[in-house]
């Protein structure tokens, strides 16, 4: 690749910044250094039942996208400085505002049309968590950060508190160079998880992990083991993340309103939860992501979350 392909992947830096990401870089679509270990963790079946991750496109981009070249990965920080209260239910950072795909759907579907645009020879189709796209592998090639033994992206400027979000496009680039590995002899996350879901450093286990279960399982009933150590947690879990001392050097507010949280989200108390009807459900979470998980659902994990906490 000669300098105009490295001025083209300024440019298109550039426009990323211009849109309002906080962090791009290039990645190759080649993945296949990675595929041993994603499919490891799929034979011990600790993708659990979802069974999108073990979609064979997520290990061959160019079954995504024929003639791709290269992935434009992009980051957008999401911490907002609020705490949650001592005796309510706890929600993850990740729900607590707007949806993040309607958030960084918008700046990628701004970035492609510049693209098209730009280059009308290229293709380009951007993912916000929304197909099969090896997501944080791609993010740690383009340089944006490394994945932790949590499982998380994590980057230097921002900690893991940040949406990722991908363009696969037909125009070659120049790769970045991979962020480096910053974990070093930390093992904080490990100790910290309750239900001891991350079974090895970079393995999360996701049949032992809380937010898979209040997020993801649609059993009437949560496992014992998960009900009885969900920690106040009813949608997500943030616990791996909160102890890791990057995020707790390094995070940063987010100059992003949408993001900041909806007043009901911080302030539900476990009676608004544990009988929240259809109609205040629509109410409460218009426009979030935690749209997800059902009213049955979210009552499921505030009754637990409750039980538990009255009874630790
Ligand atoms: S999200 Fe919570 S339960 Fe899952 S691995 Fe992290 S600390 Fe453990
Ligand atoms: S807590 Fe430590 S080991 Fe875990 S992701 Fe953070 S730096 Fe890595």
């Amino acid at each position: 690749m000669g300098e105009r392909a490295a001025e083209i992947k300024n440019q298109i830096k550039a426009q990323a910044l211009a849109v309002g990401f906080h962090k791009v870089g290039i990645a190759s679509p080649e993945v296949g250094f990675a595929v041993a270990h994603l499919r490891r963790w799929l034979r011990l079946g600790y993708h659990a039942d979802m069974l999108w991750m073990a979609n064979p496109k997520r290990q061959d981009l160019h079954q995504v996208l024929p003639g791709i070249q290269s992935v434009i990965c992009l980051a957008l920080n999401y911490y907002t400085p609020h705490a949650h209260a001592p005796d309510r239910p706890r929600i993850s950072r990740y729900g607590w505002g707007r949806d993040y795909h309607r958030v960084l759907g918008k700046r990628l579907k701004q970035l492609c049309a510049w693209l098209n645009q730009n280059f009308p020879d290229s293709a380009n189709r951007y993912y916000v968590d929304t197909g099969p796209i090896p997501e944080k592998v791609l993010a740690q090639q383009a340089g944006l950060g490394w994945i932790g033994k949590n499982g998380n992206v994590i980057s230097r400027e921002y900690g893991s508190w940040v949406f990722l979000g991908e363009i696969l496009t037909t125009l070659p680039l120049p790769p970045d160079a991979p962020h480096p590995d910053r974990c070093g002899t930390c093992t904080r996350c490990l100790a910290a998880c309750p239900t001891q879901a991350i079974v090895a450093p970079y393995v999360v286990d996701a049949n032992r992990c809380l937010a898979y279960h209040t997020i993801e399982n649609r059993a009437v009933t949560l496992p014992p083991a998960i009900a009885q150590n969900l920690e106040r947690w009813v949608a997500g879990c943030d616990i791996c993340q909160e102890v890791c001392p990057w995020n707790q050097r390094f995070a940063q507010p987010t100059e992003i309103p949408d993001f900041q949280p909806y007043p009901g989200h911080l302030q539900a108390t476990f009676a608004d939860l544990c009988n929240l009807s259809i109609e205040e459900w629509q109410q409460r979470f218009p426009g979030s992501a935690l749209r997800r998980i059902k009213p049955e659902a979210l009552r499921r994990n505030a009754i637990a979350a409750f039980r538990s906490f009255r009874d630790r």
